[in-house]
């Protein structure tokens, strides 16, 4: 019943269904679910004698003495007067004088305005109004505010909403086990939905937005769950589990060039237990950039290639898988591996010649973009796959490496999130957070750079590139069809070369190049033939060239405080004293404070959390492309429902996992993926 066209239910023209399908209406159901956006409470009605001046009213009466008027200056108004039992006041509305038409003397009307005194009396400023009933809908009660668009006002869309609440909230059928319900004092949902428009009182309406927030964060931590159990079944047992090897694995660390922080062999720790288990891992690590994930995860593989199995890394991009494979084979060298390496441009007769070899099990290590999880690819062993930057890849990208057996999965992302976000987003995988900075690390010193300083920054930053440093310049878009006015890469880069650095070297990366000239440019500046490398975002990821050590940003306040975050990460890898410098064209007070708290803080946790704050969880990075939906009435920053709603989750995943008892819940949840996921 609920997918009944609206046209079938409402009557109205066909320019407001349009208009309603552009907002994603189309079926009474769609309908019911597009909750108010926020309410105005009209349901304390002032008898006039108690009238407040100077503050909203809403006032039960009879009109009387309506009529229209021209000022002298021209301005046309419809005044009216109002009375109780208690008194009469003035109306009056400006330049609408079909409201002559819509009230007569006489009419019982419910009206609600600003009093203020005017024309000799208290008058009621511009109210509106709704003719007495049996049930008022635009006042008298706590009325809901929707969402509006030109021509679908919240008034309408109450005079539509409101018949159908009657008669149809009964057929949402309540997905929510009863023992849930019972234990947790919900309303059912069709009584939510019910008091989340139209709320018989305050107390009906926290219960509507309690269940239905609930709701939310419910459903998306039993799939996240139930994920996690799928993922953990596997045909036979015996061949997942990978002892940890004590002995290879200190001896690993004791040749390390560095001292492992106490965050990252916790970490590692975490890791081989898992692997140890009897089911596949499915792990994520959170660390900042520069914390060092790399090693923990190159350590991991060593015990899982040791033990006999294959590994696999994925990164998405093939700057960062090309990094990876350098630094495994450097740290792995010893141990003498077969370590491969497959990306888009590879030669057909390479990845054949590749593929073969990792089916016939000789590869021990492969290390590559998303043409590791191609078609034709297979392993004959894989044992462990490592996910870099995770959120990168959508869900199906990464469950396509179950195919290749049931290899343990460790995912790492330099995006770190708060906690309540984390076991949202992420919920089908433990998590590990490697919260500290090797020892020794430089602070890197941020500014804020207000356009009349942009020169002495410039002649600041030739000086350091005289003294043989390099630098990042970040635009935020590629083209000149720029129409919001931020520099544009191509055009910055023509800028800084002929005006302002004609004698140093100056490079362009933007994702429009080949990845073969995107390689070549990358490698000319890891080799420092390039001093200013001019780029879009494409850099945000895990690029390494210890000898650059600024990083100027231009339109700063275009980006979220992760990513700028992510951009500061690429210098301060080396020994010099490093320098993020952000420009803004945006003077608003709230890019000023989120830019401001680059400044203070350098952990990309903190920053993750301020984001949060200021911006939402849609804003933040990573988040749209997770296939999360955008919340209504849920907060991921709500710790407290999101911990309730994670534990009545895990209760009914550990009693039902398939949901073979909860048939309604476990279609909910297979729609959720139908509707959000996205690959
Ligand atoms: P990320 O977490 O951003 O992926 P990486 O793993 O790339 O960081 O590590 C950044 C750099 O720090 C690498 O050159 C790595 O070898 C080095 N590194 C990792 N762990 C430590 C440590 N405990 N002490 C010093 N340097 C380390
Ligand atoms: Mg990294």
């Amino acid at each position: 019943m609920l997918d009944t066209q609206l046209e079938d239910v409402l009557r109205t023209t066909s320019r407001h269904l349009n208009k309603l399908k552009n907002m994603g209406i189309v079926t009474a159901g769609d309908l019911l679910i597009n909750f108010p956006r926020t309410y105005n409470d009209r349901s304390e009605v002032t008898s006039i004698g108690n009238i407040k001046l100077n503050e909203v009213n809403t006032i039960r009466g009879i009109i009387t003495h309506i009529f229209n008027r021209k000022t002298k200056t021209g301005k046309l108004m419809t005044m009216a007067k109002l009375t109780d039992d208690t008194g009469t006041i003035g109306v009056v509305w400006f330049h609408q004088p079909h409201i002559k038409r819509m009230l007569f003397n006489g009419s019982e009307v419910v009206m609600t305005g600003k009093a203020k005194f005017a024309f000799g009396q208290t008058t009621l400023q511009s109210p509106t109004f709704e003719l007495r009933k049996e049930e008022q809908i635009h006042s008298e009660r706590i009325v809901p505010v929707y969402h509006e668009t030109e021509g679908i006002s919240s008034k309408w869309l109450r005079e539509k909403i409101k018949p159908l609440i009657d008669d149809w909230t009964k057929y949402f059928k309540d997905y929510m086990p009863e023992e849930i319900i019972d234990k947790q004092g919900f309303l059912h949902l069709n009584e939510a939905i019910k008091n989340i428009h139209f709320p018989e009182n305050k107390a009906m309406l926290n219960k509507a937005r309690e269940r239905l927030g609930f709701d939310e964060l419910f459903v998306l931590q039993l799939r996240a769950l139930q994920k996690k159990w799928q993922w953990q079944q596997v045909a036979s047992q015996d061949k997942v589990s990978i002892p940890q090897n004590i002995e290879l694995i200190k001896d690993f660390i004791k040749n390390l060039p560095f001292e492992l922080t106490r965050a990252q062999k916790k970490t590692l720790y975490e890791i081989l237990q898992d692997m140890e288990k009897p089911y596949p891992m499915s792990r994520l690590v959170q660390g900042d950039v520069g914390s060092g994930k790399t090693i923990v995860a190159i350590a991991a593989i060593l015990n899982a290639v040791k033990a006999g199995f294959q590994c696999a890394i994925m990164a998405p991009t093939e700057i960062l898988a090309k990094q990876h494979y350098q630094s495994i084979y450097k740290f792995l060298l010893p141990y003498g591996l077969n370590i491969q390496f497959i990306s888009g441009s590879s030669t057909g007769k390479q990845k054949l010649e590749l593929i073969s070899q990792m089916k016939r099990g000789t590869v021990d290590i492969v290390i590559g973009t998303h043409a590791l999880i191609q078609d034709k690819i297979g392993f004959k062993k894989l044992g462990l796959a490592v996910v870099d930057e995770q959120h990168r890849f959508g869900v199906k990208q990464r469950s396509v490496l179950k195919s290749f057996g049931s290899p343990h999965l460790l995912s790492l992302s330099a995006t770190p999130i708060p906690r309540t976000l984390a076991i949202t987003l992420y919920g089908d995988q433990d998590l590990s957070i490697i919260d500290e900075m090797p020892k020794g690390r430089q602070e890197i010193i941020t500014r804020l750079i207000p356009e009349n300083k942009r020169i002495d920054a410039y002649r600041w930053i030739e000086d350091q590139v005289n003294k043989g440093r390099q630098v990042f310049v970040i635009c935020p878009l590629i083209d000149e069809s720029d129409i919001l006015g931020v520099k544009s890469v191509t055009q910055e880069y023509a800028h800084l070369k002929e005006h302002i650095f004609p004698q140093h070297e100056i490079g362009l990366l933007h994702g429009k190049l080949k990845s073969a000239e995107k390689n070549e440019i990358m490698e000319d500046f890891a080799k420092n033939k390039i001093n200013i490398l001019v780029s879009t975002s494409v850099v945000e990821v895990g690029i390494d060239v210890p000898n650059a050590t600024i990083m100027l940003i231009e339109g700063a306040e275009r980006f979220g405080l992760s990513q700028l975050h992510q951009f500061r990460g690429r210098v301060g890898r080396g020994e010099h004293q490093s320098y993020c410098f952000l420009f803004t064209e945006n003077k608003s007070q709230e890019s000023g404070q989120r830019l401001s708290s680059m400044v203070k803080y350098s952990s990309g946790f903190k920053l993750a959390e301020i984001d949060l704050a200021l911006r939402g969880p849609g804003e933040i990075y990573g988040v749209k492309q997770s296939g999360i939906p955008d919340l209504k009435l849920a907060s991921l920053t709500d710790s407290v429902n999101i911990e309730k709603a994670r534990l009545e989750a895990q209760a009914i995943i550990e009693k039902d996992p398939e949901l073979k008892n909860y048939p309604r819940l476990k279609e909910k949840i297979n729609r959720l993926e139908d509707v959000y996921v996205k690959d």
